[in-house]
């Protein structure tokens, strides 16, 4: 590069060096929120069908979901939980371990904390300050050591020392929310009896414009109505890799996601579209 030259960078609206898309397009664009190309159209080439009078960009049209679930298999086809585990009860463990920790976190304890504890019984009998030093790394561990205990205590006496595979009864355990219960029943039992959301998935749906709530229950609700079911448990793991790989909290990497031209999130850091200044955490 020439000295003193500095690469443009793209204008937070859009609008930027090298962004072609004529006016129509653009509009073309609010409607259905999918490129031309995704309308049949080969850009520039044909004209873009008029908008209904009066029709709105629907960030849930139905055709604009599709793709985002199209786009998504294509770039994370097989992805799962990151969690290691090999029975519902370690990944119930690992996934109570998690909150407010990353998984990478929790995989370096939970090896060495299922040797020491193989079993449901084990851990049973246990009192939650004798587990508090095995899970000490994961933060929160007082808390995390009486939920898990706890919760192992209650597979014991009531479910025959079996983790319980539907919801009412996984949400009767101690430190077990929905998105637990999710997490266990997608991942183990391949029940898909929600969606997990999480702190990835919260900000990835109301960054696609999926939801404009933010607490968890809610987002799910919306998520729940949108997505069709057979695509809940990986649609959120599809999520949470997006996160991890791409759509950073600070300074997602816009420029190389494979959803950015129907994606008009309000903190992007590169964009070919219209920004909706709401569409962010
Ligand atoms: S374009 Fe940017 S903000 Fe939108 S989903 Fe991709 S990485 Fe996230």
């Amino acid at each position: 590069m020439v000295r003193g030259v500095v690469p443009r960078q793209p204008a937070k609206t859009g609008r930027h060096e090298g962004v072609r898309v004529s006016r129509s397009l653009n509009k073309s664009r609010e409607i259905t929120g999918l490129p031309p190309e995704q309308q049949g159209q080969r850009p520039g080439t044909a004209k873009p069908k008029k908008p209904a009078l009066g029709a709105k960009y629907n960030p849930l049209a139905p055709e604009r979901i599709a793709e985002i679930l199209r786009r998504l298999d294509q770039v994370y086809p097989d992805v799962t939980c990151a969690l290691t585990h090999k029975s519902a009860w370690e990944l119930l463990v690992a996934t109570i371990l998690s909150a407010q920790s990353t998984d990478v976190n929790v995989n370096r304890v939970t090896p060495e904390l299922f040797r020491k504890y193989p079993t449901v019984a084990d851990f049973a009998a246990l009192t939650p300050e004798q587990l508090e030093p095995d899970v000490r790394s994961t933060g929160f561990f007082r808390n995390k050591s009486k939920s898990v205990v706890g919760a192992a205590k209650k597979i014991v006496s009531e479910f025959g020392g079996q983790v319980p595979d539907d919801m009412e009864r996984l949400l009767t355990l101690p430190g077990v929310a929905r998105k637990t219960a999710n997490v266990v029943l997608g991942t183990w039992f391949r029940k898909a009896d929600g969606v997990v959301v999480d702190t990835h998935v919260t900000r990835i749906a109301r960054r696609l414009e999926l939801t404009k709530n933010t607490d968890a229950p809610k987002i799910e609700q919306d998520l729940m109505k949108v997505i069709p079911r057979e695509k809940w448990i990986l649609f959120a793991h599809q999520l949470i890799w997006h996160g991890r790989k791409l759509c950073f909290a600070r300074r997602p990497k816009c420029v190389d996601c494979a959803l950015e031209n129907i994606c008009h999130a309000g903190d992007k850091t590169w964009s070919t579209v219209e920004i909706h200044k709401n569409a962010k955490l």
